[in-house]
């Protein structure tokens, strides 16, 4: 630890969480990284997994594993409930209608890739517009940009302000009757807005255009329900809400999904074949060919109950405290600079030295320890928008203290110190 972040005087976060029992259910919390204690600080990159997460995955594969849907012996079977169990877990976690509307993918960017492939493609035509918002990761960009080359569909970029939030003006102006879809992220994570989709989507609605609501940021940090927000498609990872990587959901609206073609080919999405033709299955199998990731799923319900245990607008609270005062503290540095200030954000805080370049921020934060992201963040349309080529970004979970956030600000300050500003 610097002098720095000891001689600052750490009062308790007033919060309702149980932070200390909450990082007590995360084994790989408690080491020690380059000789100091671990703080991990790289949550939007993805998060650590409880012990009730790591335990259900162990368990399904110590007593059930089998492959689903298709065996009529008990542990198929097994398996096969416990799967679809995940999916009604998932239903409720963000509210849908029917569990049928959840289909179970790679993870975000899967998700809007089939919604890209299998929804839009065979409905674009030449100069059909796709709005986005330059605050968009790389996986709400490149597959929309792939689209537009199949169909001659062009894309709008709305625009960010300085404090990096969409420039509500120009969004407005960029819809007209050629407008068929709308893709935009809930909270950006190279920047923290949380965008206020609930009035991007009644505009989006004017249009009849269709909406496609990035969620990777969101689902962790507070509620989600897409019947409220009355969304076409919503889309996030399962690693991102301290579930397993490789498993993520698309929601769908069954009238969508029910009139779209498959994305992929293989087993388990037809009922029937033969070398003439195939019949596809209904959704949410139609959208889910071959063996799917069984145990991520179950891993995924398990993260879902352990964040309703502890209740999203605890978590939220907790994490807008630790926000808060990292960027009270952050903007008394000199020579930092935060990228990205609007009004409404999440635990996401991304900064910038004069004259330092990111990855040796990140690399200086290693060498106390101090996990956190340093890079273009996958959003290069947005760093060239805040005139940089990449950030250090700090990013907070559940199980974050304020001590740690002491870490991360004695880090900026050795940054300085080492960096000989
Ligand atoms: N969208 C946003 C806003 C993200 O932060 C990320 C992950 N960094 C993704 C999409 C892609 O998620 P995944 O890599 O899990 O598919």
């Amino acid at each position: 630890m610097t002098a720095f972040a000891e001689a600052m005087v750490t009062e308790p976060l007033d919060t309702i969480l149980d932070v200390a029992a909450i990082r007590r259910d995360f084994p790989i919390l408690h080491q020690r990284v380059r000789g100091g204690p671990l703080a991990y600080l790289d949550n939007g990159a993805t998060t650590q997994k409880p012990i009730q997460v790591i335990d259900t995955v162990s368990s399904y594969y110590s007593r059930d594993n089998a492959n689903v849907r298709r065996g009529v012996h008990e542990l198929s079977q097994r398996a096969t409930d416990a799967y679809e169990g995940a999916r009604e877990t998932v239903r409720e976690f963000i509210n849908a209608a029917d569990a049928r509307e959840i289909v179970f993918v790679r993870g975000t960017t899967e998700a809007i890739n089939l919604v890209a492939q299998s929804f839009a493609r065979p409905r674009l035509k030449p100069g059909d517009e796709i709005i986005i918002t330059e605050m968009e990761h790389h996986s709400n960009i490149v597959p929309w940009q792939m689209l537009a080359q199949q169909t001659g569909a062009v894309i709008r970029v709305a625009t960010v302000t300085d404090s990096g939030e969409v420039d509500s003006g120009v969004f407005e102006s960029l819809f007209n009757d050629r407008t068929r879809l709308l893709a935009v992220t809930h909270v950006s994570n190279a920047l923290g807005t949380v965008n206020p989709i609930r009035e991007m989507i009644r505009t989006a609605r004017r249009y009849d255009a269709t909406v496609v609501i990035d969620g990777a940021q969101a689902v962790a940090h507070d509620t989600v329900d897409v019947r409220e927000l009355d969304c076409d498609f919503y889309a996030f990872s399962g690693h991102k809400l301290y579930g397993p990587t490789g498993i993520g959901v698309l929601y769908g609206k069954m009238e969508h999904l029910a009139s779209m073609e498959p994305y992929q080919g293989g087993g388990e999405m037809v009922l029937m074949v033969t070398f003439e033709k195939a019949t596809y299955a209904k959704p949410p199998a139609r959208f889910e060919a071959g063996t799917p990731n069984i145990a991520g799923a179950i891993g995924l319900a398990a993260a879902i109950d352990y964040v309703k245990g502890h209740g999203l607008a605890a978590i939220r609270a907790h994490e807008k405290e630790l926000l808060d005062y990292a960027q009270r503290c952050a903007a008394a540095i000199d020579g930092l600079r935060i990228i990205g200030t609007a009004a409404e954000k999440g635990a996401i805080l991304s900064f910038v030295f004069d004259q330092v370049h990111a990855h040796d921020v990140g690399t200086i934060m290693d060498s106390e320890g101090i996990a956190i992201r340093a890079g273009h963040l996958c959003a290069m349309p947005v760093m060239k928008r805040f005139g940089i080529a990449a950030t250090a970004r700090a990013s907070f979970g559940i199980y974050n203290t304020r001590e740690e956030v002491d870490r991360l600000i004695g880090g900026m300050h050795k940054v300085l110190e080492v960096m000989g500003r």
